[in-house]
């Protein structure tokens, strides 16, 4: 990738630029709104208010309610964006996971009818997958969809974390259509309308005081078969579509907090002298550098690809992994370093609005969610650096044949 502007991408850089500055409202001390309701109103406002300015999904097509440019444009927005509190990542789910496997997978008037709300957020969509015994291994999930004789589906079974489901108008849902075949070959996924009766979505309290996730069961839940994506028993490639876009959407929107801790080494003391001449701050500066430049020149090559016609591949495991967990340590280290000021939390009080305090409760979920660690670092072996596969020992083995609980 060439990291300088074509002349028509600074263009395009000023008058995003001129539109942020009119439209988009910068961070102020101590207003950090961290009730995620609150947030929820203010991202659909955010996201209409893009829209109408034809600025939402800059890599999609005109006809689906995107602007028709390219990832690269995609890039310039993110990084004008950031400079403004607008929750310009609220809908990733939707738009970065299930958008792509809606436009990969469903006919025309489908993707013709359900994309340009997606794209404005006046429809909310979800990702239905991990199950209570299926997570990594993700394709031993026993949501079962059986179909009528009219040629409809039966939706019944239980799906956990999923985030965002509470507010949700639509889900892309993965299920068990064969259970005679081994355990990859038996899925199909479908388009399901969250808000009919047979759907019950509980949320699920975590540590930072959030309802960001939920339990969410199906009891006889109807799905029209128009709504299937790709062939029964194809649900595992369409899955896949769905994970290799969340990866690469997630390396694109969790921060690393790498520009946070600059920020506040720039500024913060410690015992008198300030932290950026303590010599273990320093090196852990450099450090942490080297990580941010390389998540970000890998990022840029995974766009480049896409922006040249390929699919997002397993690279985008590399970047998943090390912000994650960079972030993690990012907040660890901080709070450290603000001894016993690290227990403050309201943002009108505490060090940087609480960014720090706020990172240390939801970085652990975030090595979690889109596949672990350990998972990033088998699809890097596997697909990356192509080691021998870690053995499998339901291998070919049809699914009801393998013991489960
Ligand atoms: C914030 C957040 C948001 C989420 N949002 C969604 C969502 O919207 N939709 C959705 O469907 N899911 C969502 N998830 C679920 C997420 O995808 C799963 O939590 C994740 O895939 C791990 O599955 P699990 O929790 O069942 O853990 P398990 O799979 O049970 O793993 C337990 C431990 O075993 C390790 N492990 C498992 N298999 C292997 C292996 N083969 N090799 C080495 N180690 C292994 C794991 O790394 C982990 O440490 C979310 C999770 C979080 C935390």
């Amino acid at each position: 990738m060439d990291f300088n502007d074509t002349p028509e991408q600074a263009k395009f850089r000023a008058e995003v630029r001129a539109w942020l500055a009119d439209n988009a409202r910068l961070p102020q001390a101590g207003r950090l709104v961290r009730d995620m309701h609150l947030r929820f109103d203010e991202a659909k406002q955010w996201y209409q208010k893009k829209a109408a300015a034809g600025y939402a999904c800059l890599d999609w097509p005109k006809k689906y309610g995107g602007a028709g440019l390219t990832p690269v444009h995609k890039v310039i927005w993110s990084e004008e964006v950031e400079k403004y509190t607008e929750p310009d990542d609220y809908f990733v789910i939707g738009i970065g996971n299930c958008g792509p496997a809606v436009m990969h997978f469903m006919p025309e008037q489908r993707r013709a009818e359900l994309l340009p709300r997606m794209a404005s957020a006046q429809d909310v969509w979800c990702q239905l997958f991990s199950e209570p015994g299926a997570g990594s291994d993700l394709a031993g999930l026993r949501t079962s969809a059986r179909q009528s004789a009219s040629g409809d589906w039966l939706i019944n079974g239980q799906k956990i974390w999923t985030s965002g489901a509470q507010n949700s108008d639509y889900g892309v849902v993965l299920c068990r259509t064969d259970t005679s075949v081994s355990k990859y070959k038996g899925l199909t996924m479908f388009v399901i309308d969250m808000r009919q009766a047979s759907v019950t979505v509980k949320p699920i309290k975590q540590m930072d005081r959030g309802q960001h996730f939920n339990e969410v069961f199906f009891n006889d839940a109807h799905i029209p078969d128009e709504n299937r994506l790709g062939e029964i028993n194809g649900g595992w490639e369409a899955a896949l579509v769905v994970l290799m876009n969340e990866r690469m959407a997630i390396t694109a929107s969790v921060p690393d907090g790498f520009a946070e801790f600059l920020k506040f080494v720039r500024r913060a003391e410690l015992a008198g002298t300030p932290l950026r001449e303590h010599p273990l701050v320093r090196d852990k500066l450099a450090q942490w550098y080297c990580l941010h430049a390389g998540v970000k020149a890998s990022y840029y090559r995974l766009i480049t690809a896409v922006a040249q016609g390929g699919v997002p591949g397993a690279e985008g495991a590399i970047g998943k992994l090390i912000a994650g967990r960079m972030n993690q340590e990012i907040a660890d280290f901080s709070l450290q370093l603000m001894g016993e000021f690290a227990d403050l939390h309201e943002p009108a009080a505490a060090t940087d609005d609480g960014y720090f305090q706020d990172a240390i409760l939801y970085t652990p979920g975030i090595r979690l969610a889109g596949g672990t660690d350990e998972i990033m670092r088998n699809i890097i072996a596997e697909q990356v650096l192509r080691l021998p596969q870690e053995p499998r020992v339901d291998k070919g083995m049809a699914f009801e044949d393998i013991p489960g609980g």
